[in-house]
């Protein structure tokens, strides 16, 4: 069986990864010129910043296996317990996108634009570089731009599952001079200034060389500031992080604007089948019904991933 995996973060590789196992001829299809969507890290001068998942924790015995077995590949290690264990990747976190993709087929560079059931049951994807055909797709992306590629099968989706709102998050970047030093591990998340989510020193998170620091904002904060000026919107980052960690000598700024950063609802079911069709959705915001922290999160999408590569495999073998 061939199938399209509309998506390379981590619900679509960890899908595909199974399904690979299983035996079927799997192509991710990613916009992006890399794979890992949300699990984003960037290059700035000789250091590296997260500027999507700061870390991941883990609740599930399924996880918990994996994030065994990649430890002992060394691709992913504990920053901090407080008391549970946040993990973090040692490259940062699209470098355990990178590894777990090694050998999966992905299309990058290439944005789907419309999806279609044909009378013969197969799937066609039209993407900005060519036309493909599938007996299943999954498709990953964030719901709004799933939705967007449905054309006129929307109509056979659940209202409530339409009705599911995501919010930005605003994350600014900051190269800093010398060895700045936040909190004892690199992190402050508690009773911050007002706009302030997080502030992350990415080298004691031990993924760069240089003080690079990933200031992520609240979603109220990131809302407001959505339409402003990129330069007026970092300028008033730069005022916060000051206001909380006190002098620094910042070097270089840049902004990542996360449209779709986290859902603010969630939906109650690992996955969701459109209508009797082959075609699936997944990713972070699709819940077991009785997931314990009812978040969307690393877990959610890695969860995610694993049913509906599961509930693809029982409806080829019928
Ligand atoms: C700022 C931020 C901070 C976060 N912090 C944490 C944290 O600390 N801990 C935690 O557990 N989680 C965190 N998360 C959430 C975590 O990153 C996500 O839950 C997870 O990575 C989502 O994976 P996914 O595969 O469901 O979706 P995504 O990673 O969004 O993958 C979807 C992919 O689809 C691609 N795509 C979209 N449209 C198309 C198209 N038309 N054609 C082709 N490809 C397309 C996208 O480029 C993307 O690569 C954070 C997220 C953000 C943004």
């Amino acid at each position: 069986m061939k199938i399209g995996m509309i998506g390379a973060g981590l619900s679509g590789i960890i899908a595909a990864r199974e399904l690979v196992r299983q035996g079927h001829v799997v192509e991710l299809i990613e916009k992006s010129r890399s794979v890992g969507g949300r699990l984003a890290t960037r290059r700035i001068g000789d250091g590296r910043a997260d500027h999507g998942a700061v870390y991941f924790t883990v609740r599930g015995e399924e996880l918990e296996r994996e994030v065994q077995s990649w430890m002992s590949a060394d691709w992913v290690r504990v920053w901090y317990a407080d008391p549970y264990p946040r993990y973090v990747a040692t490259d940062g976190m699209n470098g355990l996108a990178k590894h777990l993709a090694e050998d999966l087929t992905v299309q990058l560079n290439e944005r789907v634009e419309n999806v279609q059931v044909e009378e013969d049951g197969t799937v066609t994807v039209k993407t900005d570089v060519t036309t493909r055909s599938y007996d299943r797709v999954v498709m990953t992306a964030p719901l709004p731009q799933s939705f967007e590629l449905l054309g006129s099968l929307v109509d056979q989706i659940k209202p409530a599952l339409l009705r599911l709102v995501y919010a930005p998050t605003f994350v600014g970047l900051f190269k800093c001079a010398g060895d700045v030093q936040i909190g004892e591990d690199g992190i402050l998340d508690h009773d911050l200034t007002s706009g302030l989510l997080k502030v992350i020193n990415n080298r004691q998170k031990g993924i760069s060389e240089t003080s690079l620091i990933s200031a992520y904002m609240e979603e109220a904060w990131s809302e407001a500031w959505y339409e402003r000026p990129e330069a007026e919107t970092l300028a008033e980052i730069e005022r916060l992080v000051r206001e909380e960690v006190g002098d620094l000598d910042i070097q270089s700024r840049q902004l990542k604007r996360w449209r779709y950063a986290q859902a603010k609802d969630v939906w109650h079911e690992p996955f969701y089948q459109v209508s009797h069709h082959p075609i699936y959705l997944a990713g972070d915001i699709f819940l077991e019904s009785d997931d314990p922290s009812g978040r969307t999160r690393f877990e959610s999408a890695y969860l995610s991933g694993l049913r509906v590569a599961e509930a693809v495999q029982e409806s080829i073998e019928g």
